[in-house]
């Protein structure tokens, strides 16, 4: 394929939907995990509830269980205590008229007890208990199935599995759920430059950053991704490289070489040993990004300036990865006011680099990062998001409402 017959640069909105399409297209398989496994993976089946939650009537405090109709409108009231009946533990004693119950927190109801009156607010001498007056009916008591009813749907297909959800499921009795495979993910860095960090620098010689970069942000999405060492620019060593791993990985992610310059090979190799979808979007930084599929694998590469590889990280790799996983719950969604206005210089869509801070109004500001090209990695480091700035405008007031990707 000639190179000259991908001359156009697609919109970020269409690279989107190609890079969704495509992933939905090569959804991954779901696998059955131990639940104390499945922290970040996303739902493959939908959870509805086996029993119901609280599982039965139980106090929320200790103290004691009673009647309420034994008590005295006006008065004290003394009450016999008949016994005691602990969380784990299931007496199923009646209460006789006249008699409370000594419970804790979590212990099941008393037959015939309607209400819990707690520790602190009852004196107890000789077997017996004074309760002062005012004791709502029913007070203290958690009933059956009010968090929870049994056949209820409580987790949706396609949700993400945080701590809390998965411990919903553990206190459903639930010890295994149906979740998607994890992409497996190969990580390529590029370009004859490049050194490990803690050798030493020869002149023009820069070290390899955006492995660690790239590695982190896809560690953070809890995957395994496994990096080759640093490819030079030599497209034979390059082939064989990315068809190895095309042939065994889900996703293969490069790095460099992507641009128009003499030694940016791989858009070529992409084209003569793959397909490619796209090669170019309206965005900055990150422009020249490319995206196709080899072999088995569907194929990123990401521009090798540093805030380039994060942009298009955050805006194109993640949901690429959240599609074949079949996340179907958005990300969560910030929006902060520009706390300076900004002048793009440009037209095009831009994700520039900024720090959020709530002011002292309590409103969610952020702040621009003045250093705005895409190889300055301290300002990406000093922030925290990607500013969006819109296509088509170009000047941005102070206090403009702007959607931010937390980084
Ligand atoms: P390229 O797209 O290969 O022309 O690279 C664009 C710029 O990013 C050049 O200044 C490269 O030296 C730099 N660069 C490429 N890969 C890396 C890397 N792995 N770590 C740090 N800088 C890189
Ligand atoms: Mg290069």
């Amino acid at each position: 394929m000639s190179m000259s017959s991908f001359p156009e640069r697609i919109a970020y909105k269409e690279a989107l939907a190609i890079i969704r399409a495509k992933a939905c297209e090569r959804k991954l398989d779901s696998e059955l995990i131990a639940i104390k496994r499945v922290d970040g993976r996303v739902l493959a089946q939908e959870v509805v509830a086996p029993i119901s939650l609280p599982a039965f009537d139980n106090s929320r405090m200790d103290g004691f269980a009673l009647r309420h109709a034994d008590l005295a409108a006006g008065g004290n009231t003394d009450l016999h205590i008949a016994g005691e009946q602990f969380a784990g533990l299931h007496v199923d004693v009646a209460l006789a008229p006249g008699q409370c119950m000594r419970i804790t927190t979590g212990a099941p109801i008393p037959r015939d007890a309607d209400t819990v009156v707690i520790k602190e607010n009852v004196r107890e001498r000789d077997g017996m208990l004074e309760v002062p007056p005012g004791v709502q009916p029913g007070a203290d008591i958690r009933r059956a199935g009010e968090d929870v009813q049994s056949g209820e749907a409580v987790l949706e297909t396609g949700s993400l599995l945080t701590p809390a959800r998965i411990s919903l499921a553990a206190a459903l009795g639930i010890a295994s759920l149906a979740v998607s495979k994890r992409p497996t993910v190969a990580v390529f860095t590029t370009g004859d430059e490049l050194v490990e960090p803690g050798l030493s620098l020869e002149p023009g010689q820069i070290y390899n950053s955006n492995r660690e970069l790239l590695m982190g942000l896809l560690r953070n999405e809890g995957l395994e991704p496994v990096a080759w060492p640093t490819l030079p620019d030599d497209p034979a060593r390059i082939e064989t490289a990315l068809r190895d791993a095309a042939s065994a990985f889900d996703v293969v992610i490069t790095c460099g070489g992507v641009s128009a310059g003499e030694k940016d090979y791989l858009p070529a190799l992409l084209g003569e040993y793959g397909e490619i979808h796209f090669w170019k979007v309206k965005m900055k930084p990150g422009m020249p990004m490319l995206f196709g599929q080899m072999d088995k694998a569907l194929f990123l590469g990401l521009p090798g300036n540093p805030v380039s590889v994060l942009a298009t990280f955050i805006a194109l790799v993640r949901p690429l990865l959240d599609g074949l996983q079949s996340r179907v719950e958005p990300r969560v969604r910030v929006s902060a006011q520009l706390s300076t206005a900004w002048n793009k210089q440009h037209e095009r869509l831009e994700f520039l680099r900024g720090l959020l801070e709530y002011g002292p109004d309590g409103v969610l500001r952020v702040r621009p990062n003045a250093a705005d090209a895409s190889h300055r990695l301290r300002a990406a480091a000093g922030s925290d998001a990607l500013i969006v700035l819109g296509e088509g405008v170009q000047h941005f007031d102070a206090g403009t409402v702007v959607e931010v990707l937390v980084y």
